[in-house]
């Protein structure tokens, strides 16, 4: 029987880092995936490195943004000398374009949310705006920039992690199927690969959207696929610095002089075919945002399953059940939160004690709740 100190399943950017991180801290760390790993939700991502919340449901999740943002260098640094792989990192700042009559009030607002939640935020002129990025459609009323923000390749990045945790000692199961958890006596002792038991005095959950299919596991992870639609462009004779927001598409470049748009957000299940609609949707938001990419080549289109929960927040944390601990429903923010998530574990592994107040992620938290039952609490 192969016994370890923690079994890890899925092999993505969550359980990758977390890999990488319990490795380091001495621990025998063994991680399965079914297909290849960091083919997941982390290979579609776009990388963008925001706290920022989307809307007020999310604010609870702004700690954890910035504490990982914070993480951000030091990690890409540690993961980059050992992996020898670049990670693509670009700590550029991030600028959102306002386009709207009431642009100045909006700002305001803008502005005036993120520093009530510690974020910085800078309101930026029209001119200044396409000063700093003459893609800028002249459209535009006005800008926020973030100065702290940043972006990352997250295919190179969960690649380089991946290797990364293989040279600090991460032993690395492709193609292995996590079918159950392992109960031994009242704790969880491992789990089932392909009919064999994986013996293990930790065991993690990072499956992504698929981690309810483990037996066992769905009470604490009630996940679903979210689908998001993305699109590569390559302009021939201009790039953009840093990534550009409107509310509709984001922009996002690469060292390769890619330029990513995208991205929709789509509850049918585990379907991954890209749609003429959600093309047209996004090239239509982008070509608003940077006119001139109209001329732009388009690469490549994708599209990735991003794990969601019933309160769209990320589920960390021990379980009722002794050994078993969740990492998944990231959501949106999976790349941003992917250093303070495993940071968190290995905290929790090795002390018990964690230095981030996890309690709002709890896998606890759901109950006999489903995604139905969550909504209509939410709304009456
Ligand atoms: C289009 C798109 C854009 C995004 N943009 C951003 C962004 O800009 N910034 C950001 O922070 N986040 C972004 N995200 C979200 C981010 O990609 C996810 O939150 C994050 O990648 C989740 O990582 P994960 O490791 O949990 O899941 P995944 O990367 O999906 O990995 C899960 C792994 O588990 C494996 N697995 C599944 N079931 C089993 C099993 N039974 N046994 C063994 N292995 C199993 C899978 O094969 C997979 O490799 C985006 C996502 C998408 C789709």
């Amino acid at each position: 029987m192969k016994t370890f100190d923690v079994a890890i399943a899925g092999g993505g950017l969550i359980g990758a880092t977390i890999a990488f991180e319990l490795a380091r801290a001495g621990l025998q760390v063994a991680l399965f995936d079914r297909q290849q790993p960091g083919e997941g939700a982390s290979w579609a991502a776009a990388g963008i490195l925001s706290p920022a919340p989307e809307n007020t449901g999310m604010i609870s999740t702004v700690p954890l943004g910035r504490a990982s943002l914070q993480l951000y260098p030091e990690f890409v640094a540690s993961v980059e000398e050992i992996s020898g792989q670049s990670a693509g990192y670009r700590a550029r700042g991030t600028l959102e374009a306002l386009f709207s009559n009431d642009a100045q009030e909006k700002l305001s607002t803008i502005i005036a949310l993120h520093h009530g939640l510690g974020l910085k935020a800078e309101a930026v002129s029209a001119d200044d705006a396409r000063e700093m990025e003459p893609a800028l459609s002249p459209e535009v009323e006005a800008g926020v920039f973030r100065p702290d923000e940043a972006s990352v390749d997250s295919r190179a990045l969960t690649k380089a992690v991946l290797t990364a945790a293989e040279r600090s000692g991460v032993k690395t199961f492709a193609g292995s199927d996590v079918q159950s958890i392992a109960k031994d006596g009242g704790r969880c002792g491992g789990f089932l690969v392909d009919g064999e038991k994986i013996q293990s005095r930790w065991t993690v959950i990072a499956a992504g959207c698929c981690s309810p299919e483990i037996e066992g596991a769905a009470r604490y992870a009630p996940v679903r696929p979210a689908k998001g639609q993305m699109i590569a462009l390559r302009a021939e004779d201009f790039s953009i610095e840093r990534v550009l927001w409107s509310d509709h598409v984001y922009l996002v470049p690469r060292n390769d002089g890619r330029i990513l748009a995208g991205a929709t957000v789509e509850y049918v299940g585990f379907d991954k075919k890209v749609t003429a609609g959600a093309v047209q949707k996004i090239i239509t938001a982008a070509l608003q945002l940077a006119a001139a990419l109209a001329d732009a080549q388009i690469e490549e289109t994708w599209a990735g399953l991003r794990p969601d929960s019933p309160d769209h927040l990320p589920i960390i944390g021990p379980t009722d059940l002794e050994g078993l601990v969740i990492a998944t429903g990231h959501f949106r923010s999976g790349i941003l939160l992917a250093p303070i998530s495993a940071q968190l574990i290995r905290e929790w592994i090795t002390t018990q004690n964690v230095s981030l107040d996890w309690g709002r992620f709890s896998p606890l938290r759901f109950g006999p709740m489903q995604f139905g039952e969550v909504a209509r609490a939410t709304n009456s």
